[in-house]
């Protein structure tokens, strides 16, 4: 992976041990402790969406196994 060229972030959100920082050349980072994500802003929202059937999933009583 490319890193020589360095890109200007904006500090999207922060979470705990989590952030998420915009990138100018159009990617999004995802920081988990010492691990960067370059993912696309599409991806960023699939990730979103996977986290947030998870957490719906870890509440229901009921889990519905997907295999
Ligand atoms: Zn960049």
């Amino acid at each position: 992976m490319k890193t020589a060229k360095q890109c200007r972030k904006t500090r999207l959100a922060e979470c705990g041990a989590f952030s998420v920082d915009l990138c100018d050349c159009g990617a999004v980072n995802l920081v988990v402790g010492f691990v960067t994500l370059r993912l696309e802003k599409s991806a960023l929202a699939d990730l979103a969406d996977a986290i947030r059937r998870g957490l719906d999933a870890l509440s229901r009583p009921e889990r519905t196994t997907l295999h």
